[in-house]
């Protein structure tokens, strides 16, 4: 297994480096440590930034040029992801259109849904939302009750979504609604709604962080039509399953880059309260320098895997395991190795480690539950790697 990159990678990656130089004016760090903005100013510069990356098509990367794309690589995929991590990039505001729905039109739409929507969605002129949980079904996705109902040509949408990310900002919502109660998983359609019409309710969530990026989508009887059916009546749940493979290795690399930088800020920090130099700090430190490496190694051997052209199987849950409940062990031991400083300086930084650690530390929570929690991520590496018994 070759763990190195080509030498066309390597240009790629000194080209975007270039190219960040060039065009990333100040980090994500900086501005959201600016007074002046607010969480909508915040969310119109990542759309300027969505923006500034699409004309320069590093939007839809992997696609086919028809599609705005350059047929990129996973590889290459990757390296895009872990040079914006490194450079503190903002995140575009259409990542779930970008990484969920742009695959599942490309793969499953009609030529007429993928020319309305995907232009729109890489300039950022539609942001999209992923209207999959409910209140009951988040797990257990297959038992979802959101229903569609035909009305003429077009279907009506009753039921309740939650957790909806980026939900206040949307234009559009693309939905898991059943069109027959009585079929688990044949019965599931995918539906692309616009949020602003009557029939729709969009209900900002405050989260631990103080921000409310979420949001819980009532619908009751808001309209659908018939040509924002995405492949066939029945067919939703496979859409889903195989667009929600679609996102395998991107974020192989840019996770340890993520650390890389907190691991810096947290040395500058213990630096500068004098507490770099005891041996019980610096095995721990030791430590989680170590686990990001193994990371970053197991990244490696997963991009060597899909540029042989082997797509990762079960074996992915152990990196989004290991990832997530990582960034709890790093922040974790952060905000004790810097004692309770570390807690209060939210946004504005008292304890020299230039990272927000409180803010970490509450929003490495969700890691653990988003694209799959890690008991449902045990339960698969027991049943599909281990090959445990069931009960
Ligand atoms: C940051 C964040 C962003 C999200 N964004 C979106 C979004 O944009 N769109 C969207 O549709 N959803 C989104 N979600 C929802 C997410 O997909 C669900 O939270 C997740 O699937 C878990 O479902 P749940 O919250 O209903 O918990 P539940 O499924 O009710 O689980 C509750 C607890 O029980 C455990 N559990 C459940 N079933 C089993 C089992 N079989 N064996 C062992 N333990 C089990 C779980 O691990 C968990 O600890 C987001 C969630 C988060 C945290």
């Amino acid at each position: 297994m070759d763990l190195h990159f080509t030498p066309e990678q390597e240009q790629f990656r000194r080209e975007l480096r270039a190219w960040l130089d060039a065009n990333l004016e100040r980090s994500w760090t900086e501005e959201t440590r600016d007074p002046n903005h607010d969480a909508d100013s915040l969310v119109e510069l990542r759309r300027v930034w969505q923006r500034k990356l699409n004309a320069a098509r590093y939007i839809g990367m992997g696609w086919s040029e028809e599609w705005g794309g350059r047929g990129a690589s996973e590889v290459e995929e990757a390296i895009l992801q872990e040079e914006l991590t490194r450079a503190d990039a903002p995140q575009v505001p259409n990542f779930l259109g970008i990484s969920l729905l742009g695959p599942a039109l490309i793969h499953h739409g009609t030529e007429e849904q993928r020319r309305r929507f995907i232009p729109k969605m890489l300039n950022c002129e539609e942001i999209w939302c992923q209207g999959f949980s409910e209140p009951s079904s988040g797990s257990d996705l297959a038992s979802l009750r959101t229903r569609a109902e035909p009305d003429g040509d077009d279907f009506r949408i009753t039921g309740q979504k939650v957790w909806t990310t980026f939900g206040p900002w949307a234009d559009w919502i693309f939905v898991l609604a059943r069109t027959d109660m009585d079929d688990r998983y044949g019965g599931i359609s995918f539906f692309l709604v616009p949020i602003d019409q009557d029939g729709v309710e969009m209900r900002p969530i405050r989260q631990i962080t103080g921000e409310s990026e979420f949001g819980e989508v009532f619908f009751d009887g808001a309209l659908a039509k018939r040509e924002h059916l995405v492949g066939e009546l029945g067919e939703g749940w496979r859409i889903a399953m195989t667009v929600l493979g679609y996102e395998r290795g991107a974020a192989t690399l840019a996770k340890p880059a993520e650390y890389d930088v907190q691991l810096d800020g947290l040395v500058a920090g213990l630096r500068a309260s004098g507490k770099l130099d005891r041996p019980d700090v610096r095995e721990q430190l030791g430590r989680l320098v170590i686990e990001n490496e193994v990371m970053r190694s197991n990244g490696l051997r997963t991009l060597a895997q899909l540029a042989s052209g082997h797509a990762p199987g079960p074996e992915s849950s152990i990196e989004k395991i290991f990832w997530s409940e990582y960034a709890q062990r790093l922040s974790d031991s952060a905000l004790d190795l810097l004692g309770p400083e570390a807690q209060l300086a939210t946004r504005a930084q008292k304890t020299g480690s230039d990272v927000d650690w409180a803010y970490q530390y509450l929003w490495s929570r969700a890691g653990t539950i988003y694209s799959g929690s890690s008991e449902i991520q045990r339960n698969i590496i027991a049943k599909r790697v281990l090959r445990m018994p069931t009960a």
